[in-house]
Formats: C-alpha cells, structure tokens, sequence
C-alpha cells in the first residue's frame, strides 16, 4: 500500500504520474486563543483573498487554516504575532472576538493532483499519494480514509471467498471505485474554490444567492453533509 503523501516518491518509482494544478496559494496554519468560545463549531469564510477557517480545538483553541495568493501568504507569515492576530480577526470578520494568542504559523502549498493509476501491478494508492484536494473542504483526510475502508473491505470480501485478495481484479475494482470517487470529489472542490475565486461584478452577488438556496433545499444540504461525511449510500 503506498500511503507516503502528496509527493510520493513511491508512486513515482511504480510509474504513476498525476494530473491537476497548482493553486499558485498557500495555507497559513496556526492555533489561535480567541475571545469568545467556538462552541464546537467549525467556521470558515470565504473573503477575496482565499477561504479563512477557523476549526474548533478540544483545548478551546481554534485551528486556523488560511488559505492566501502566495505573495500574500508570505506578508502574513511576516507579520509579528500582534499583527497577525489582528489581520486573521479581520479576516475571520471576528466571528470569535478578537484572537489573544498564537503559536508558530506554518504554511503549505497548495495544489490539486490526481494520480492517473491508483494501482500498479501490487502497489495500490491511497490518500494524498493518490489525490490532494483543496483544504476548503477539509476533505482530505477523509478521502484518504475511504480509500482504506474501500481497499479493506474488497481484500476481505475476496479472503472471506477463499480466493486471492491480492488479485489483479480484486486492486482493479478498488481502483476504478476510489479513483472515481476521488477525481470527483477533488474536482467538486476545485469548482467551488473557481466560483470562489471568480471576481467578476454581480458575481459575488449571484453566487451568495445560489448558496442561500442550497441552505433552503433541505434534502439536498442532508445529502451533501452525509457524503462529507463519508456515510454510504450518498
Ligand atoms: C493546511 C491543510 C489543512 C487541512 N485540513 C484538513 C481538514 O480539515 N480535514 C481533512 O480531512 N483534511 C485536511 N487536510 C488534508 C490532510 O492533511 C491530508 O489529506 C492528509 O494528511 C493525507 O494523509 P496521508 O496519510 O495520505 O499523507 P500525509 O499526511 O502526507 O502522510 C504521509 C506520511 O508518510 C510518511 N512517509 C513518506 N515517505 C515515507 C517512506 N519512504 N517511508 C515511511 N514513511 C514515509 C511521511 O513522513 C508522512 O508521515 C488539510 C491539508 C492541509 C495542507
């Protein structure tokens, strides 16, 4: 199983390439004190720079994942720690209050990249070697997880069977489910960061109604919070 990350120095000995792009962006990541409790709620705005999400901690902290146009990621990764609190409260439009402390900011690039193959001969892919997606849906890890659970179930499917679970057919399926799935969902995430992205005028306007829609449309937003949960069936 190759589960070595993004850069996947085993997927490129099997052969495999991957497709995608390069966001040309950065996330900006840091725990934050804040003001106000978050109250286990997970907070994410989308401003003209890029996506900011503020993701509840069990210590009260808040994670902040901050997703920015390189050049500016960089400013902010200069900031002081005073400065940068102030520009993520602004940015965050002090859903917490204000933030009162940080610890050191990190930051990743950010792209999206779908392997071509999820399969090789015996090497079978799973999470970010076989796809990265934009952490504006804080998806990625999932998706890595339903790779596990679907590569599990048809190994033991075919071992319960008596047959060969490290059989071409048996890795063929997983692939050719997984790999669906994934490009799927990696490409979904990618049209949402586009819309978001996307300045033209009354677009903004537009896109602000379709999403008050889709909030409205019940079975629709049950259906989309069953499939980022990864419950069967959606
Ligand atoms: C800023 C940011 C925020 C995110 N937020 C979320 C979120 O809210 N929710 C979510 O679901 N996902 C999120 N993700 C995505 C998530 O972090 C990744 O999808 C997930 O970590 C991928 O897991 P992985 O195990 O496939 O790869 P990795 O986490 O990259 O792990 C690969 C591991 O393999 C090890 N390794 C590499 N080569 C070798 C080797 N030769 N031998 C042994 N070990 C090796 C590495 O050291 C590493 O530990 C976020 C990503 C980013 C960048």
């Amino acid at each position: 199983m190759v589960a070595d990350g993004a850069g996947s120095a085993l997927r490129e000995q099997a052969g495999i390439g991957v497709r995608g792009r390069d966001y040309h962006q950065r996330a900006v990541v840091a725990h934050v004190a804040s003001e106000r409790a978050h109250a286990q709620t997970a907070w994410q705005r989308f401003t003209p720079e890029g996506p900011i999400a503020l993701l509840p901690l069990a210590d009260g902290r808040s994670s902040i994942v901050w997703s920015l146009p390189e050049a500016r990621a960089r400013e902010v990764l200069a900031l002081d720690d005073a400065a940068f609190l102030a520009a993520a409260g602004m940015a965050s439009d002090f859903r917490l209050g204000a933030f009162t402390a940080t610890t050191p900011r990190a930051s990743f690039p950010l792209r999206l990249q779908v392997a071509e193959r999820f399969v090789a001969g015996g090497c079978v892919l799973v999470g970010d070697a076989a796809h990265v997606v934009h952490p504006l849906a804080g998806q990625g890890a999932n998706l890595g997880l339903r790779d596990v659970a679907e590569l599990a179930d048809g190994l033991g499917e075919a071992r319960a069977a008596g047959r060969d679970f490290a059989a071409a057919h048996v890795l063929r399926r997983y692939a050719r489910r997984r790999r669906s799935a994934g490009a799927l969902d990696a490409y979904a995430f990618d049209a949402i960061e586009r819309a978001f992205a996307w300045q033209a005028p009354g677009w903004s306007a537009l896109r602000g109604l379709g999403l008050r829609a889709l909030d409205m449309i019940t079975p629709l937003n049950r259906r989309l919070a069953a499939h980022a949960a990864g419950r069967a069936g959606v």
